[in-house]
């Protein structure tokens, strides 16, 4: 188990698509820890394989804190409704944006013994899925950006909050 390092926007690892994974190996494995655990020690809700510079397509989801989905070879099979709302990234430090995404998702993957799981998920958890997945395409969330960028280093400026 270990903290990887986390690629920010720039880096051409997050801009190319990501291969299936076709067999579970310890060293698979291992990534997928190494990525629950790099999601926990940056605060995330979600983190795709890319991030961490491997082009494979598994993502990590935790929306709750105690809840951690490990999607293999995602697929979004069912969506509906729209929810607007403000978004962030672990490889675009310190920003968000709006982005519109669908309120409802379902989503078929393999589970860490590359066994068919479904996982289905509203609000947030829809939201995270779909920005995970759009990772291991290539895509950043920056792309859908109602408007723009928004500086979140709020640390000095608390007043502006509500
Ligand atoms: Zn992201």
């Amino acid at each position: 188990m270990a903290i990887r390092n986390i690629r920010e926007m720039g880096d051409d690892v997050l801009t190319k698509k990501c291969k299936e994974v076709t067999e579970m190996t310890q060293r698979t494995k291992e990534l997928i820890e190494d990525m629950l655990d790099t999601m926990y020690e940056a605060n995330g809700v979600g983190l795709a394989a890319p991030q961490v510079g491997v082009l494979k397509r598994i993502v990590v989801i935790d929306t709750t804190g105690e809840d951690p989905h490990i999607l293999i070879n995602p697929r979004i099979v069912e969506s509906s409704g729209e929810q607007t709302g403000q978004e962030g990234c672990l490889s675009v430090p310190g920003k968000s944006g709006c982005v519109t995404r669908p309120n409802y998702v379902k989503a078929v993957a393999l589970d860490i013994n590359m066994k068919p799981i479904e996982l289905e998920g509203t609000e947030l958890l829809a939201r995270a899925i779909c920005h995970e997945l759009d990772h291991l395409d290539g895509h950043l969330y920056v792309e859908k950006v109602e408007g723009s960028l928004i500086d979140t280093n709020y640390e000095e400026e608390d007043e502006d909050e509500e």
